[in-house]
This record gives structure tokens, C-alpha cells and sequence, in this order.
């Protein structure tokens, strides 16, 4: 990765409901005050920032994955390609080759083994990516169809978008799906620093633990945020001193700010204290640019 890379910045959680939206979708709308930035909603699942974000969309684009699909006729019945499948993608059920594109990985190995190409690859549509603009801001989300049940490669295909279309904006923030399995480590995946949204609560401490070991393992650098400050204990904080995690800020518990949140209204322009929060954030992330 070149000095002239964007600097990537994920944003990510234990669990859902900790604010990561509300973190994301304000940040990128503060930081866009000053230079365009990019955000880019990978909770493929469930996206969300675009009911914050409220910008014009400029298009769609279906995504695809390739997946074999089986032709009876040059079929001879070998069973290769039911053995060859690490997914169990492939079954074979008396005299038929059963594909179930929800587990298929699109590894070709089936395809390519198979002695008489009865089982061609074709494009199946995983769901879509929509682009959206508002001044300073680039924003883009991608959602799965209804039934697709692999987000990862849909999460890797908007990476690669985010970084051939958009290049040239220098931040990059990644809105990661919540929990500590495959579809975080995508998201987080060439990501620079990531920032962990948790709640000072006993729920909140148990999934930031879980969070802080999956980021550990992958070598990623990263601190932590707390939201709803105030509003539970003060285990977090003791947790982030023990292990050394730096809190590079915290956004108090307030009435005002889940009352605009949820009539789904950004809210560091109205509420002092999260945009102090912000410029906090916005600090580390300069230096983490800085330091590349
Ligand atoms: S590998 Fe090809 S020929 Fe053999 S069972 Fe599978 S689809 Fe049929
Ligand atoms: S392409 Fe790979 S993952 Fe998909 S069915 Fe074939 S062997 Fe399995």
C-alpha cells in the first residue's frame, strides 16, 4: 500500500446496537466538512446509514457471484464433484447434482474437475450497491438479496469498488457488520485503524472482549469509543486501562441525542458533546494518516 492510498478507517462492534451507525454516519458527515470523504455501509445484511446519510442516490449496480450450474445431459454421474466441495455446495442424490448457491464459495474446483463440463459456471445476482453524493460526501451501501446468505463476498466485492472508484478521496470510513465472525474480518480487512464502538454495560464489556481478541489476532491497531457514557458502569474503562486499549473518546448518555437519532437525524451539529467526541476522533485519525 502506497503513502497515496486512501487511509482506511473501520468502524466496528461486538454486537449490534452499540451506536455504530450513529458513529459512522456522523463522523463521515463531520469530516466531510473539511475534505471529501467516503463512507461506506458494509453491514451488507442490514445497511442502515443511508436513512442518516439522506443524500441523493446516482445509481445502482447489481453484484454478481459465479456459481456452477449443473447440465443433466453431460452429466455421467462420477461424483467428483460432490468429493471436491469443501462447502458440501454439491450433492449428489441418486441420479442428480444438486448446487446450493448459499453455500458455494465460487472456488471453480467442481467446474474444473469435472471430466465432461456438466457443471459451467454462470453469474447469479448477490444483491446490489448504491452510490450516493451529498457535497463533500461519497457514500455507498451494499445489500444482500433476500435468501443470500454469504456476506463475505459481497463485503469484498464493495471493498474492491471503494477502491477503484474512489481512490481519490483520502478517508475511507468502513461501517463493519456487528459480532467477531467472517463477515468482520472481511470488512476489517486492509483496514489502517478501527475503531470499536462499545456501551459501558456488562453486554457491552463482554462483546467489546470478543471484538478486542479478533483484532488482536488479525494485528490490527485499534481503540476504542464509548457510547451511552454514563448511563452503566465503569467496567470498560477499568477493562481498556487494564489491557492497555486507548479510549480515544466517549459520547455521554443524553435523551436529546436518541431522540434525533431515532427520527433518523445526524446529530453533531445540535449536540456540543459528540462533536467534541468527533474532533477527538478526527485528532487520532490525522495521526494515524500521519504516521503511514
Ligand atoms: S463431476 Fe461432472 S460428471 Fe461427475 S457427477 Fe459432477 S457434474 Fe456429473
Ligand atoms: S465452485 Fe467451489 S464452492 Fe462452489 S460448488 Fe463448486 S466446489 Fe463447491
Amino acid at each position: 500500500m502506497t503513502s497515496k492510498s486512501p487511509l482506511k478507517i473501520a468502524i466496528a462492534s461486538g454486537k449490534g446496537g452499540t451506536g455504530k451507525t450513529l458513529l459512522s454516519t456522523n463522523l463521515a458527515a463531520y469530516l466531510s466538512q473539511f475534505e471529501p470523504t467516503l463512507l461506506v455501509d458494509l453491514d451488507v445484511e442490514e445497511p442502515n446509514d443511508a436513512l442518516f446519510i439522506n443524500a441523493p442516490l446516482l445509481s445502482t449496480a447489481n453484484q454478481h457471484k459465479m456459481i456452477p450450474v449443473w447440465n443433466e445431459q453431460e452429466c455421467i454421474l462420477c461424483g467428483k464433484c460432490a468429493r471436491v466441495c469443501k462447502f458440501h455446495a454439491v450433492v449428489q442424490l441418486g441420479r442428480t447434482i444438486s448446487v446450493f448457491n448459499q453455500l458455494c464459495h465460487s472456488c471453480y474446483a467442481c467446474s474444473e474437475l469435472c471430466p465432461t463440463n456438466a457443471l459451467p459456471i454462470q453469474t447469479h445476482k448477490m444483491g446490489e450497491t448504491r452510490f450516493f453524493e451529498k457535497g463533500n460526501l461519497s457514500f455507498i451501501e451494499s445489500r444482500l438479496v433476500v435468501g443470500e446468505e454469504q456476506a463475505v463476498p459481497l463485503i469484498n466485492k464493495t471493498h474492491s469498488i471503494a477502491q477503484q472508484k474512489y481512490n481519490h478521496i483520502k478517508t475511507h470510513l468502513l461501517d463493519c457488520p456487528p459480532g467477531t465472525s467472517c463477515p468482520v474480518v472481511a470488512a476489517t480487512k486492509d483496514t489502517h485503524y478501527v475503531i470499536l464502538v462499545t456501551e459501558p454495560t456488562p453486554f457491552g464489556l463482554n462483546d467489546l472482549a470478543l471484538a478486542v481478541e479478533t483484532m488482536r489476532q488479525l494485528g490490527k491497531d485499534f481503540g476504542v469509543v464509548i457510547n451511552r457514557e454514563g448511563h452503566g458502569n465503569s467496567s470498560v474503562k477499568e477493562y481498556c486501562q487494564r489491557e492497555q486499549i486507548p479510549v480515544i473518546a466517549s459520547i455521554p448518555f443524553q435523551r436529546e441525542i436518541a431522540e434525533l437519532y431515532s427520527t433518523g437525524q445526524l446529530v453533531y451539529s445540535t449536540i456540543p458533546a459528540v462533536r467534541q467526541a468527533l474532533e477527538q476522533i478526527a485528532l487520532v485519525i490525522k495521526e494515524k494518516g500521519a504516521k503511514r
